[in-house]
Parts: structure tokens; sequence; C-alpha cells
């Protein structure tokens, strides 16, 4: 049987941190060591609120006062001794905290070098960098808003056009019979509360949609914003990743997601899609496959700047080094803290 040098393994002594009671285990060094148990054992524990805070903590001792202060706290696990301890790197397969406007070019800044890159040398010349983002309104697609995709809302199947609006003819909750949305509608009797659906002229059915008598025109009634308007507001001006609501959530099931029918899902304006580089417009790098796009830019002739065509190409390169050549810039979904924080 193999034995184990002393400084080949982690000595925890009296570890008592959260539910665990006063326990003492040696860690193999250099091996896979793996941690099982059912929930609420003590894994987590062991693992992050001690090896890995204890590590973190004394690396953090060793900068000066000034960077310390700038580091995440880490409280002294409640333990005996650990000895051996090596410095520690935490990964971890949970979401990185972005949202549907992050992508794997946003969320590693190699799109703000690229940004740059056809700011400096895209022909035609557009303008700053910031034209180029759609983050920003500058560069941004207006019907999307830069998100690439448009929501609609299908309302069709929640209106019964056999029903009167005091009979509900509309089947959401908020205005369902007796319900503070359909009083309030009921009282304002901008649209006929006793004649069915099927029967409304387009006017009555803007009236009931919009509040007005056409869509985006002036409302009539304050309280009357009309039902496809409140849906709107509840639904399409949110970020969607961000719904908590459980209400919201329900009504989520009205929504339908498309390709933005202006920009085709390219994100940005139009003037941003002329410019180009070697023949390419940014949106075509963005969809590369990073070791198409790195030979791209290593075609790059850029006096002045190749010091930014040489920096996404390291960048690139670790991203193929480590597994990832099929990535693209664009690429948003699935992204994990594991293959986002690679570089
Ligand atoms: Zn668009």
């Amino acid at each position: 049987m193999e034995t184990i040098q002393t400084n080949d393994k982690i000595i925890i002594k009296g570890l008592g941190q959260n539910n665990l009671k006063n326990i003492s285990l040696e860690i193999p060094k250099n091996k896979i060591v793996v941690f099982t148990g059912v929930s609420g054992s003590g894994k987590s524990s062991i693992v992050f609120d001690t090896i890995a805070a204890e590590s973190q903590r004394q690396m953090n001792d060793t900068y000066s006062a000034w960077v310390r202060g700038r580091l995440p706290k880490y409280e002294k696990p409640k333990v005996e001794s650990i000895e051996n301890l090596s410095a520690s790197v935490i990964v971890d397969q949970s979401r990185l905290g972005g949202n549907m406007r992050s992508t794997v070019g946003t969320i590693s800044d190699m799109y703000s070098a690229l940004r740059v890159l056809y700011s400096r040398i895209g022909v035609p010349h557009v303008g700053p960098a910031s034209l180029f983002s759609f983050n920003d309104p500058n560069g941004m697609c207006p019907k999307c808003s830069g998100i690439g995709k448009v929501m609609t809302i299908d309302l069709e199947n929640r209106i019964d056009p056999e029903k009167t609006w005091l009979e509900g003819m509309a089947d959401l909750t908020a205005f369902h019979v007796g319900n503070w949305y359909w009083k309030k509608y009921k009282e304002a009797a901008i649209f006929p509360l006793d004649k069915k659906y099927k029967d409304f002229t387009i006017r009555e059915k803007n009236r009931l949609l919009y509040g007005a008598d056409e869509k985006g025109g002036r409302q009539i009634n304050r309280n009357v914003e009309g039902v496809e308007t409140y849906l709107s507001r509840m639904l399409l001006r949110r970020d969607m990743s961000e719904l908590k609501d459980m209400s919201v959530r329900r009504l989520a099931g009205l929504l339908h997601e498309r390709e933005c029918p202006m920009c085709h899902g390219k994100r940005l304006n139009r003037m941003a899609l002329t410019s180009r580089i070697n023949g390419y417009t940014i949106d075509e790098l963005t969809e590369m496959e990073f070791s198409s796009l790195r030979k791209v830019l290593q075609d790059i002739n850029a006096p002045g700047i190749q010091c930014v065509v040489d920096s996404l190409v390291l960048s690139l390169t670790r991203m193929i080094e480590i597994g990832l050549p099929y990535l693209s810039m664009s690429h948003q979904r699935g992204c994990t803290r594991a293959t986002c924080s690679a570089w």
C-alpha cells in the first residue's frame, strides 16, 4: 500500500465549522480527491468554508494593507489546526452574474478590444468604439434595444369572442370578473361592457387592448391602459432572466420570442454593420468560432494599434488551448463560470 509522506497531505484537526463537530481528517495532495455525502453533511463546510477560505485568507495576508482592503474578507475557520495547506483555486459551475445582454465577448472584454479595432481601422470609418456596442444607445439596434430578439404577446387565445366584458372576456387573472382591473375598466366604460368581443368594432378593440382609439394613441381614461399595454408593461420591459414574481411568470406563457426583424439578431444598428475590416463586419467576427477568428485576426495589419490585435490573438489562443475552440464571442447561453472565466 502506498504510504503518504507527512507533507504530502493536508492535516486538519478539531474542525467545528458550521455543523461539523470536532472533525479531524487528512487529505492527500497531488491526487484527485472527491467529497461525497448527503446534502447538509458538511462537504462544503470542509472544502469551501475551511480549506479554501483559510488558504485564501493566508494568501491575502501576504499582500500590503492597501491591497488587502480591496480583497474579499475571509473569516478564520473554526479549527484547531490546519497543516500543509497550499494555495487554492475555486472553480465552480454556477452561472456568471450576466443577463441577456452578456456574451462571452462582453464578459471577457474581448469584444471591447474588437470595438476599438473597428473604430480605428474599420472601413468606412463610422466613429468611436461606442458605436459598435449593442449595450450603448449609440450602437444598439433601435428595434430590439440590442438584445437581438423581440417579444410579442399572443393574446388571441386569452380573449373569448363569445363573451362580454361583464362576463369576463379576458382570461387573465388581473381581469377576471370582480378583480381590481376588471372593476376599473367597468367603471371607465370606454368600450361597450355588454357586447361580445366578436362584435367589437376596430375602435372598440383598440380601446380594450390599448386604452386608446388606436395603438400608441392618447389614453382615454387614466385607469384604462388597455389589456395588451398592461401585459407589455408587466412582461416586455423587463429582463426575463430576472423574473421572480410568480404572477408575472404565469403571464410569461403569453410571450413569444422571435428574431428581431430589423437587425436579424445582430443587435447593432445599421451604421455599425456597414464598417468592415478585411471584408468582415464586426458581427461576422463575433459569430465566428475562436479558431477561425484567430486566423482572420492574424491577417490584420494594423499599424499603430497592432498591440490590440496581438492581445486579442493571445486571449483567443488561451481559449483554444483550454479546449474551447468552438466558442464564439456571441455565445450566450449555458455559459458557466468554468467556461467563461477560463482566460
Ligand atoms: Zn434588433
